[in-house]
């Protein structure tokens, strides 16, 4: 146990060994739609568990379905970024790969008498993954304004340099303001201001969760970031719902940051900016990778179940589809019978136009209706990138898919927030 850090921070839980599949299932499916051009976003809340190491869990994370994810769109992509939004440094997504240049991780995070004490600016990245660790060390206090002028100017200058055809945000919600382990000041509409931006790119998209300990706020945030995948836009108030009393007394979606003081100054901000700028000057421009045959895929596409197909968003899921699910002895959360967040799926019929698309596959195309994702607003994407990312890789695909990782019922379930 101690060898593998499970005790204090991350105990031993009822129901572990299910948490665990369900958060990193979620991340590898997700991962598997958008290699399939399934989905253009695809979102895990119950994933984004940074912390976790390969034999350790750390933090609150157990197993790191960030990492499993990456590597799962690495058997498409050529180069894919990943961005840490989390009030904490993402040590783990950044220890996995520390030492290539196929994938950058970018971390805005708290620095200095913190959890978990790594992420200094000077972490750049060793052996041919030199430049490409990205550490945006920060003090308390940060506000929207603050935030935005250090996450656009940065993640700009990385696309325009990196060069992904893939991304993962990492959207931990203990950078809100009023959290109970964070420090930062942030509001949902400035910690989603992330999502949109990123989101401008076009690129797929893989959103997770993350830490966030004052869990109302954990509701708003990653609902208001649902609503800014699919590009729609939901009202400030709150509609009521089972669990309407715990958003008095405004019971708004949206919140207004603290009087907190913000110890990140223009200067410090820009001196960061400038000592990255730098770093990020000495990538070669987009490096590529050798041609090789793609591994068959980290899970199974054909869990399609007839009964999902008729969920209305707005309804709880019919008994059958309940039925399916496993649920663990002991609830991890009052919401199980809720819909997944993104259970919208009104838009599948658009698929089609970004399947048109796709590189020649002997396998068929995986039923979009499946999975823990949600769908962004779907038109169909030309040029999509992922297309030219996968387009010079041989295309080698087994029939066989033996390798279940989860089966249809698994995915559907809603995991609980309060992940790191
Ligand atoms: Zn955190």
């Amino acid at each position: 146990m101690q060898r593998f850090n499970v005790g204090e921070d991350c105990p031993v839980f009822d129901g572990l060994y299910e948490f665990c599949q369900l958060s990193a299932g979620g991340s590898v499916a997700a991962a598997v739609k958008l290699n399939k051009q399934a989905s253009e976003i695809c979102i895990n809340w119950g994933g984004g568990l940074h912390h976790a190491k390969k034999s350790e869990a750390s933090g609150f994370c157990y197993v790191n379905d960030i990492v499993l994810g990456i590597l799962e769109l690495l058997k498409y992509h050529q180069r894919v970024l990943y961005i840490d939004v989390d009030v904490h440094h993402g040590d783990g997504v950044e220890e996995a790969f520390y030492t290539t240049d196929r994938v950058m991780t970018v971390s805005f995070h708290k620095y200095g008498e913190y959890f978990p004490g790594t992420g200094d600016l000077r972490d750049i990245g060793a052996g041919k993954g030199k430049y490409y660790a990205v550490n945006i060390p920060l003090r308390d206090g940060m506000d929207d304004e603050s935030y935005e002028s250090i996450f656009v100017p940065i993640i700009s200058k990385v696309m325009e340099t990196f060069q992904p055809s893939a991304v993962v945000l990492q959207c931990g919600a203990d950078s809100l303001t009023g959290d109970r382990l964070g420090c930062f000041n942030l509001t949902v509409r400035g910690h989603g201001k992330c999502v949109e931006f990123v989101k401008r790119y076009n690129l797929p998209f893989l959103m997770v969760g993350g830490g966030g300990y004052t869990i109302r706020n954990v509701s708003r945030c990653w609902t208001y970031e649902t609503s800014v995948a699919l590009g729609s836009e939901i009202a400030n108030e709150l509609p009521y719902n089972d669990y309407f009393e715990y958003f008095g007394p405004d019971f708004k979606l949206h919140i207004s940051p603290s009087n907190m003081a913000n110890q990140n100054t223009p200067e410090y901000l820009e001196k960061i900016k400038t000592r990255l700028f730098e770093n990020l000057r000495m990538l070669p421009h987009a490096p590529g990778v050798q041609v090789q045959a793609i591994p068959e895929d980290g899970i199974r596409d054909d869990s399609a179940g007839e009964d999902e197909d008729k969920e209305s968003p707005d309804e709880r899921n019919p008994q059958s589809v309940r039925d399916k699910r496993i649920v663990p002895d002991n609830e991890f959360s009052d919401s199980e019978d809720e819909g997944p967040p993104g259970s919208n799926r009104k838009d599948h019929r658009n698929f089609k136009g970004a399947a048109g698309n796709t590189p020649n596959r002997k396998r068929p195309r995986l039923d979009p209706k499946t999975g823990v994702t949600s769908e962004g607003p779907l038109e169909a994407k030309p040029g999509n990138t992922a297309a030219g990312g996968g387009g010079d890789v041989e295309m080698k695909l087994e029939e066989k898919d033996e390798k279940v990782g989860l089966t249809g019922g698994v995915e559907k379930k809603e995991v609980p927030v309060t992940t790191i």
